[in-house]
């Protein structure tokens, strides 16, 4: 089936309801979306673009990205989008390996025959291609904090069941609910339109960039709103409800994940906020539909062991089995099958085969499951440092670091050393003192996990989502 059907269906089921927002003020109800879709639909297709051909989206959250993603689909092409941020040398190189046909773009300075996302041409209304649930629908260029992003093929057939587990497993929603799109459509954000158009949502796309103070103004306006935020845009958000004092009373729900939330950060945003609070863990190769962790139990904070269980990244959602390739409660690499998992690579057929095996997704992720099935990660498992024959988990040492008062930012990474293999060094954002860091680590963590190495920096590298870029901080200080 192919997804754009949710759209079409909507623009009978609740035509006039509100489904584009910029801003407060809704710029499209479904029918008017469905229509401009399908009409773009019918200009790609007079430009000779056919079914399963590659459509790049190059550009910043706007309303019509999603009349371009739902139109891409229409005319039964596949989707690719990618972050507004990126070079244009990293454009380049994702344009050639997918081989788009064409490029959407909000760029002024454009690309020879791209087009425009301000002025998306209309042609003839073109009936919706058909499309079977292994066609490809996006192809979602990971994010390539090693080497060069590959591109996942995420097909009709598993954003269908990422969706339906949505509500199932992460949050219901009804068509009162708002997603608010404070993060990078051509990530995880993007992926939350789907759920939210089966539930005849409404769809609200902030003017300008992530400005927490903004948000939480825009959110007051729309209500009921529910975003995807990286665990460092929750703490942005945090800061800035503080010196507002604003208890956020539009927001319902806040999904975090994509990353590490720091168990110190998560009480202190819960503490403010109160229960809007519910994590995923997925990735594009399973895009946000590995685990999830739900409302109610990361709010219970009486219940016995909240604190291993809201440091965990929750059960396996409906869709998928989790398993981890170790004995029970051991850390090992955590492995995905199901419904929500990719077919492979796009032309990459070695680095499919290294990632599928006997069925299994290898997530590159090191967790741990205990009996009950909550899954704690562990860390990536190419961030392992091995130090003296010794595991050391960098995040571990990150958590320890970053109860630090006078600790912003911690970065781990392990750099060469004669006689250790290995030694732990810690990048850290702060006004936190090296001698003070030391004593503070050595009342939590074993004496070879302890940083030995310490340097001081007034920004972490990160890539275009806010991710750390831990190659790069290995290149600075590895030598
Ligand atoms: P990406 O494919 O760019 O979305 O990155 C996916 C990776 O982000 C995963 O393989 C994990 O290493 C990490 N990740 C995703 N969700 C979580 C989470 N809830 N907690 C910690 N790390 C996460």
């Amino acid at each position: 089936m192919n997804l754009a059907v949710w759209l079409e269906r909507a623009a009978i089921r609740a035509a006039r309801a509100p489904a584009l927002h910029l801003g407060a003020g809704c710029v499209a109800d479904h029918a008017a979306w469905a229509a401009r879709a399908a009409r773009l639909a019918g200009a790609l297709r007079a430009r000779g673009i056919a079914p399963g051909d590659r459509v790049a989206i190059w550009a910043k959250n706007a309303p019509d990205w999603l009349v371009a993603l739902l139109g891409i689909w229409w005319a039964g092409a596949v989707a690719v989008p990618v972050n507004a941020r990126l070079h244009p040398a990293e454009l380049d190189w994702i344009l050639g390996d997918s081989g788009a046909a064409a490029v959407i773009t909000d760029r002024p300075e454009g690309r020879d025959g791209a087009i425009p996302l301000g002025a998306l041409p209309q042609g003839e209304a073109l009936p919706l291609v058909s499309r079977g649930p292994e066609d490809i629908a996006w192809l979602f260029y990971t994010s390539g904090t090693t080497g060069r992003p590959k591109g996942v093929c995420i097909t009709h057939g598993m954003l269908t069941a990422m969706a339906l587990a949505y509500p199932v497993d992460v949050d219901p929603l009804s068509p009162e609910d708002a997603a608010v799109y404070a993060g990078p459509m051509s990530h995880g954000a993007g992926l939350y339109s789907l759920p939210h158009l089966l539930a005849g949502a409404r769809h609200v796309v902030p003017e300008g960039g992530f400005d927490p103070a903004a948000l939480l103004r825009l959110t007051a306006e729309v209500g009921r709103a529910s975003m995807f935020l990286a665990p460092t845009m929750v703490q942005r958000l945090l800061a800035a409800a503080r010196a507002a004092g604003d208890r956020a009373p539009g927001i319902r729900t806040i999904v975090y994940g994509g990353g590490p939330m720091y168990l110190a950060d998560l009480e202190a945003a819960l503490d403010w906020f109160g229960p809007k609070f519910v994590q995923i863990y997925g990735q594009g190769e399973c895009p946000m539909a590995i685990t999830a962790l739900p409302r109610a139990e990361i709010a219970d904070r009486d219940a016995p062991g909240w604190a291993a269980r809201a440091g965990s990244v929750g059960r396996a959602q409906s869709v998928v089995e989790v398993a981890v390739e170790a004995a029970p409660g051991a850390p090992g690499e955590i492995l995905v099958r199901g419904a929500p998992v990719m077919p492979g690579y796009w032309g990459n057929p070695e680095a499919s085969a290294k990632a599928l095996r006997d069925g299994w997704l290898r997530t590159g992720d090191i967790g741990r499951l205990d009996a009950e099935g909550y899954l704690t990660l562990v860390d990536r498992s190419k961030d392992l440092i091995i130090s003296g024959g010794h595991n050391v988990y960098p995040r571990e040492v990150e958590e320890a670091l970053l109860t630090h008062p006078e600790v912003d930012e911690a970065s781990v990474i392990g750099v060469p050393d004669a006689d250790w293999g290995e030694r732990v060094m810690a990048v850290i954002v702060g006004t936190a003192e090296e001698a003070a860091l030391d004593a503070h680590c050595r009342a939590r963590i074993a004496g070879f996990k302890l940083p030995r190495r310490y340097a001081f920096v007034a920004e972490l590298p990160k890539n275009a989502y806010g991710k750390v870029l831990k190659t790069e901080l290995r290149a600075r200080f590895g030598a």
